[in-house]
């Protein structure tokens, strides 16, 4: 198992994410299907387990520090996170899991979500000097926070505190969307290592488009799609741990294999990856032009080319993102299908059908 350097210690590369644990039919975490993946990753040498208090409905902490238990508690280092949105005092929370994680410490102790939002909630309410007293009287030994939000705040939180280290989305496709590239060299330059979460986008670079996923099998073909994800990060150098939310134990063999004998990419295999994600992206999205052709004619009224770019995200961030339809009045669910639209839209889009998906998308299970 690859390791590096991380505050002081020698901690895998890969970080094991407990997020996505097996469950089962009443979708509580199958114990013995989820321990089983803990065991070969800590037998093939991750030390590095990241939970959060919220995971699972607040069961994934309760079953880490039983998964754990049977193995001496300085052989592996635990990571999990305060959610200043659950509105309970940092006290309460800290204490609590304490207890379900079964330990008098936790290694690597985070700020859950850090946003726009919520950043001067983390810095103005106590949470951050709280979790400070935590670190002088050694019941956290790494103090720093995971980050969803701008880069302004990115740079405000940076600079608010003496922070060990921090966690990003970071993969191939956010490198570019979601200012990715902008956030590591941030961090990097602030002298603060980074965890990376979400490396394969919640699953969804594990599986492209056909023709882009043979593009990448043509080059090299015993490499799983993940694997190459895993790669693309393997070359940051400031990358210090690459968490992945395992749910089987295929799953943790290959990405095992992938941090054991996996290389990172070359200049010429990472030139190849970003153009095949350019080219995934256009596959899977409409190439609305925002022209407005098509809006004067639609009898229902609908903001088609807002549904468009509603569409995109969709297709990029999965179904959740489709919701955002539902903040506009009329939309996609008003469409009478007449494709008076389709005919005005000089980009050929098939906006009756994108708009039958988006209300299929939205739909309840
Ligand atoms: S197909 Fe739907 S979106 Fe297009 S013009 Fe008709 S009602 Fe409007
Ligand atoms: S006509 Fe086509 S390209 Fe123009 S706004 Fe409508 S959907 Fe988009």
């Amino acid at each position: 198992m690859k390791t590096k350097l991380f505050c002081g210690e020698e901690i895998s590369c890969l970080g094991m994410g407990n997020m996505r644990l097996p469950v089962n039919d009443e979708k509580k975490i199958d114990f013995d299907a989820a321990a089983a993946i803990i065991d070969r990753l800590y037998n093939s040498g991750v030390n590095y387990f990241d939970t959060a208090y919220v995971y699972h409905g607040g069961e994934s902490e309760s079953f880490l520090g039983k998964a754990m238990k049977k193995y001496p508690r300085e052989s592996f280092r635990l990571a999990t996170k305060f959610p200043y949105f659950v509105g309970k005092a940092p006290t309460e929370v800290f204490e609590e899991q304490l207890k379900k994680l079964d330990t008098d410490y936790v290694d690597f102790y985070l700020l859950h979500a850090v946003g726009d939002s919520n950043a001067d909630g983390y810095l103005n309410e106590g949470a951050l000097d709280y979790f400070r007293e935590q670190k002088k009287l050694g019941r956290i030994r790494h103090l720093g926070f995971s980050f969803h939000g701008s880069l302004d705040t990115l740079r405000r939180f940076v600079a608010a505190n003496d922070w060990d280290f921090t966690q990003i989305q970071l993969n191939y496709m956010d490198w570019t969307l979601q200012h990715g590239k902008e956030q590591y060299e941030i961090l990097t330059e602030a002298g603060i290592p980074v965890v990376v979460m979400e490396p394969v986008r919640g699953g969804r670079l594990a599986k492209l488009t056909p023709d882009t996923e043979a593009e990448l099998k043509a080059v090299h073909p015993d490499w799983s799609l993940p694997s190459w994800a895993f790669r693309f990060l393997m070359r940051l150098p400031n990358v210090k741990v690459i968490l992945s939310g395992m749910s089987t134990l295929e799953q943790a063999e290959d990405n095992a294999k992938t941090f054991t004998e996996g290389e990172a990419l070359s200049d010429e295999d990472t030139a190849l990856l970003l153009e095949v994600c350019e080219r995934y992206k256009k596959q899977v999205s409409v190439p609305c032009t925002g022209c407005r052709y098509c809006v004067d004619d639609c009898p229902m009224g609908i903001n088609i080319p807002e549904m468009m770019e509603i569409y995109n995200k969709f297709k990029l961030n999965g179904r959740h993102a489709a919701k955002a339809i539902e903040k506009q009045e009329p939309n996609a669910k008003d469409c009478i299908g007449c494709g008076a639209c389709a005919a005005l839209c000089p980009q050929g889009i098939e906006i009756p059908k994108v708009m039958e998906e988006l209300r299929e998308a939205v739909k309840e299970d």
